[in-house]
């Protein structure tokens, strides 16, 4: 057995992993939605919300001697925000922990979330939090079976918006 690097594996792959290893039910079957928040909680990882300035959607921490992470979500923001938030913090976490790494710290703003962002590091976040929100197995096939835009966003807990975008990139709009 090798072990291998997150880094270079896609954000998709990773949270599609994630999904089988925490989200599925003794049946093999996933609840939606999916809950970040959850799911944080399972591994270990202390959320809360905070006033961040306005430009400010979340932060994540990571630190070695305390062996703890925390994420910090803007208090201010919706929840749909605030989940897609936790999303993105959980992509850098799954990214650094498979690699080993024990230390790191992000800052996320606005624009870090945002679909036009250019940092690599950033955009993988936001592929891993719109597959672990929105995978793509999952929109597929209700898709498939009916289920329109406004009822996908209700079901997935998700904004139309992101939905909207999810299903342009799973190339069925
Ligand atoms: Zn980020």
């Amino acid at each position: 057995m090798a072990e291998v690097s997150v880094v270079g594996k896609s954000a998709y792959a990773c949270a599609h992993d994630v999904i089988r290893e925490h989200l599925l039910d003794s049946e093999g079957m996933l609840n939606i939605p999916v809950d970040p928040f959850g799911l944080a909680s399972k591994l270990g990882i202390e959320v809360s919300f905070g006033q961040l300035s306005e430009g400010t959607a979340g932060l994540i921490v990571r630190e070695a001697e305390a062996d703890a992470t925390r994420v910090l979500l803007n208090r201010s923001d919706a929840a749909n925000r605030q989940k897609f938030t936790l999303a993105h913090e959980l992509g850098h976490y799954f990214r650094h922990q498979s690699d080993g790494d024990h230390v790191f710290g992000y800052v996320d703003e606005r624009a870090d979330l945002a679909s036009r962002g250019t940092n690599e590091e950033e955009i993988w976040s936001n592929k891993f939090a719109a597959e672990l929100l929105m995978p793509g197995f999952a929109v597929r096939q209700l898709y498939s079976e009916g289920w329109d835009l406004r009822r996908l966003a209700r079901e997935f807990a998700v904004s139309e918006a992101a939905m909207g975008y999810r299903l342009q990139n799973l190339g069925l709009a």
